[in-house]
């Protein structure tokens, strides 16, 4: 038994050395020219469990050689100007984003506590069915993407809501890549923290990187996902640092929120 799980813990550390846990050394491969990269699904704090403000995820999307993000904290608007602006300081692509829906499933009712994502917004999309939200996206000039779909909080009808397109590839969710059923097809990791990035991303063609060059890609189907789930020993390293500040500092939203995050990730 002890041999066992000596053996057990010595394979896991050769297939997931220090660097790679603290993920030190990430850099996406080689791009093929004319392919913007940009995760089009990440949280700083802004959002209840994000552990990085905004110039740290930025920086570390650049380091990892991301072309871009989109931010889209929880229920908490990055508007467009102010995406333009922090493009500006930080010479690298951000557009403002938001992901809506019900954060706990027991107080919702109908739909609400199903997430959606709308980008290059000037103002909160106001309550509504899905198909007004997606409407009134589409009015103000910003796009609607289905965020993972087959999770208990997402949209499995993705294709009857209205969405220019749905996120294919989720870094923290074991579905693999799904079927775009016609929508727009993209990627992003859903990340919590600046370590997450650069495992998930969406290829987007036809586009000279400004917002609205890569908006319209993806409007018209010219994107893919790319990457792969964010591995396991990256996944536990957040679950340690919310672990650490529930424990210290909010030992009731523990207990509310535990199941939650073992549902989404086991
Ligand atoms: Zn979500
Ligand atoms: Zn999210």
């Amino acid at each position: 038994m002890v041999i066992e799980q000596a053996w057990r813990r010595s394979t896991f550390l050769k297939r997931a050395p220090t660097a790679q846990i603290l993920q030190t050394g990430l850099r996406l491969p080689q791009r093929a020219s004319g392919i913007v990269r940009i995760d089009f699904h990440v949280h700083t704090t802004g959002s209840p469990e994000g552990i990085h403000g905004i110039a740290e995820v930025v920086e570390r999307a650049k380091r990892v050689g991301l072309d871009g993000i989109a931010v889209t904290d929880h229920n908490r608007l990055m508007s467009r100007k102010r995406a333009a602006e922090l493009s500006k300081a930080h010479n690298f692509l951000v557009i403002g984003g938001i992901e809506g829906g019900d954060l706990i499933r027991r107080n919702s009712h109908g739909d609400s506590h199903r997430h959606w994502i709308g980008l290059n917004l000037d103002e909160m999309p106001a309550r509504g069915d899905i198909e007004e939200v997606t409407d009134r996206i589409s009015d103000e000039g910003g796009v609607s993407i289905a965020p993972h779909p087959y999770a208990r909080n997402g949209f499995s009808e993705y294709d009857k809501a209205g969405f220019d397109g749905v996120e294919c590839l989720n870094g923290t969710r074991k579905d693999g890549e799904i079927d775009g059923r016609g929508l727009a097809r993209v990627g992003g990791t859903d990340a919590h923290a600046k370590y997450m990035l650069g495992h998930t991303w969406t290829d987007v063609y036809d586009s000279n990187g400004s917002v609205e060059s890569v908006l319209e890609s993806v409007r018209k189907g010219n994107c893919r996902p790319n990457g792969s789930r964010i591995p396991i020993w990256v996944i536990a390293r957040f679950y340690a640092s919310v672990l650490g500040r529930y424990v210290f500092c909010e030992p009731c939203e523990l207990l509310q929120n535990g199941s939650r995050y073992l549902r989404k990730y086991c």
